[in-house]
């Protein structure tokens, strides 16, 4: 293991940098934070704008070291994940954004080779123009290729089509053991660590993405308004049948008989022919860039259980039982996207995301988990439901078949941690998990039993990365760096 900043640098400059070794890129001392914005932490961030030796090149620009940088480096995206996974407290943190380019889109395969620092929004509109979408959307399209992998993201479709890296063909992955590039059929192991892998197993630089072909930018939507849970599961698991999307809005705010109700939007791409005149003139608009902004001064604990529960009585009642709606692929996968930094609404304390994932035999769980949280006086601001197919192979990648609930809940109430806390053995007795890319707050204990694979991965990990250069502040809180300081 090395000792300092300055150990691991030799290490990695012997092995991983090439005799054309691009120009040290830029970098700074910076505090990060996710999107939730719960767990910040200083760092020296490196910004290459190649995607050769991006590691080796990212250890020289952060500086010979002294002794005061701790070892640990990390790449991250457009932090959208939510608490600590893009961060490493004193060490370095590789940012990609300035690693952009797309390549050309195969026209008969939908096979496209994009830089790691892409956003699903540049490469959602690049496809667009020649009816090509994204695999998988999450429900932001401010992710990269990266983030996307990293997190093995899924979207409203994953009961149809799986994660984002089953959508993956080629990966190139740069460590401290030198350059890989892996797939499905080369070197597996470290592909499906590396998906889900939050970024532990080395430094993505390139991918081949399969993206699905379509007619139109728009969607052909069902809505119905569900009274209460079992009928809102049970439509979920109806609409799973016959639509490649679907995803439900729920009322974390409603009570007793009406628990748990709830809007269920459902669809798939709409044809040509099922556009509307004044959409057909333009089948393949891209989305319109978003315009809004929170204002900086926020009134503090704007969020709260009245405001909350205003709001979802509202979006109840406007979400009327329709079918055959044309709406845009925008406002149908990216509604939140409408406002640019919509986290800020949460004020300084910032929000948790409360991910986890259960069997169908555990469906109970879903509003078991709502009402813990209303016992405990947690506000819920947004809860969306989903169910999943089949998982990937992954050893961290985080979806099994089941139900899915995501909750955002604002930080301050004193209930609130203890109910997750509770909420996690609940979770974790049915044989479910947490979502990496959404957690802020799990203990190595709870982290063990909800990925049983974890030894697994760390096996893949001495392979590419023995000294233990890669880590993160998650990897370290959850215990997956075995040699975090
Ligand atoms: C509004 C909103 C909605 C969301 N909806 C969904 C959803 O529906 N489904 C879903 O699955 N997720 C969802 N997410 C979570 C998001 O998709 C993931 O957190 C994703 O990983 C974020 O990508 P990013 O580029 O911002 O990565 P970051 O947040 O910057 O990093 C996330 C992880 O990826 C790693 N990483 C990033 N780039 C690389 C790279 N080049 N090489 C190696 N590792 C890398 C980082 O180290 C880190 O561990 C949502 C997030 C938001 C804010």
């Amino acid at each position: 293991m090395p000792k300092t900043a300055r150990g691991e640098a030799a290490i990695v400059t012997k092995t991983a940098i090439s005799k054309d070794a691009p120009p040290t890129p830029a970098s700074a001392e910076r505090t990060l934070s996710g999107w939730g914005r719960t767990s910040p932490s200083a760092a020296r961030v490196v910004t290459p704008d190649d995607v050769t030796g991006v590691l080796a090149s990212a250890l020289l620009a952060a500086g010979p070291g002294d002794g005061s940088l701790k070892p640990g480096v990390i790449a991250r995206g457009l932090g959208r994940s939510y608490g600590d996974a893009a961060q490493c407290a004193g060490g370095i943190v590789v940012d990609t954004q300035n690693l952009g380019r797309i390549g050309a889109i195969d026209p008969e395969s939908g096979e496209v080779e994009v830089d790691a620092g892409v956003s699903l929004d540049a490469l959602l509109r690049a496809g667009l123009e020649s009816g090509w979408f994204i695999p998988v959307s999450p429900g932001t399209r401010q992710v990269t290729i990266g983030g996307a992998i990293a997190a093995d993201i899924h979207g409203k479709n994953h009961h149809a089509d799986g994660s984002f890296c089953s959508h993956v063909t080629s990966v190139t992955l740069d460590t401290p053991r030198g350059g890989h590039e892996v797939g499905p059929d080369a070197d597996p192991e470290l592909f499906w660590a590396t998906a889900g892998g939050m970024g532990l197993t080395g430094i993505i630089t390139r991918a081949r993405v399969s993206m699905r072909k379509v007619e139109t930018s728009w969607m052909r939507v069902d809505t119905e308004r569900h009274t209460g849970i079992d009928s809102l599961m049970d439509g979920l698991v109806r609409v799973d049948g016959v639509n490649r999307y679907s995803v439900a809005w729920v009322d974390c705010a409603a009570t007793g008989s009406r628990l748990g109700r709830g809007i269920l939007d459902a669809g798939d791409h709409a044809t040509a022919a099922e556009l509307p005149a004044k959409r057909a003139a333009d089948p393949l608009a891209p989305p319109r860039r978003r315009g809004l902004k929170v204002p900086n001064l926020v009134p503090p604990r704007i969020m709260n259980a009245l405001t909350v529960s205003a709001f979802n009585e509202a979006w109840f009642r406007k979400g009327i039982s329709r079918t055959s709606q044309i709406r845009h692929l925008g406002g149908f996968f990216h509604p939140l996207d409408a406002v640019a930094n919509w986290n800020l609404l949460y004020g300084r304390r910032g929000f948790v995301q409360y991910q986890f994932v259960v069997g169908d035999e555990h469906r109970a769980v879903i509003p078991q988990a709502i009402e813990m949280l209303q016992k405990a006086g947690a506000p819920c601001t947004l809860a969306v439901l989903k169910r999943f197919g089949p998982g990937d192979p992954g050893p961290l990648s985080f979806p099994i078949a089941g139900w899915t609930l995501a909750l955002d809940l604002p930080v301050g109430p004193a209930g609130l941690r203890p109910a997750l806390r509770r909420l996690d053995d609940i979770v974790a007795g049915a044989g479910g998990r947490v979502y990496l890319a959404k957690d802020a707050r799990l203990e190595p204990e709870m982290f063990s039993v909800m990925y049983p694979r974890l030894g697994e991965f760390q096996a893949v990990r001495r392979r590419v990365d023995p000294e233990g250069l890669l880590q993160s502040d998650l990897g370290r809180r959850v215990g997956i760096c075995e040699h975090a300081p």
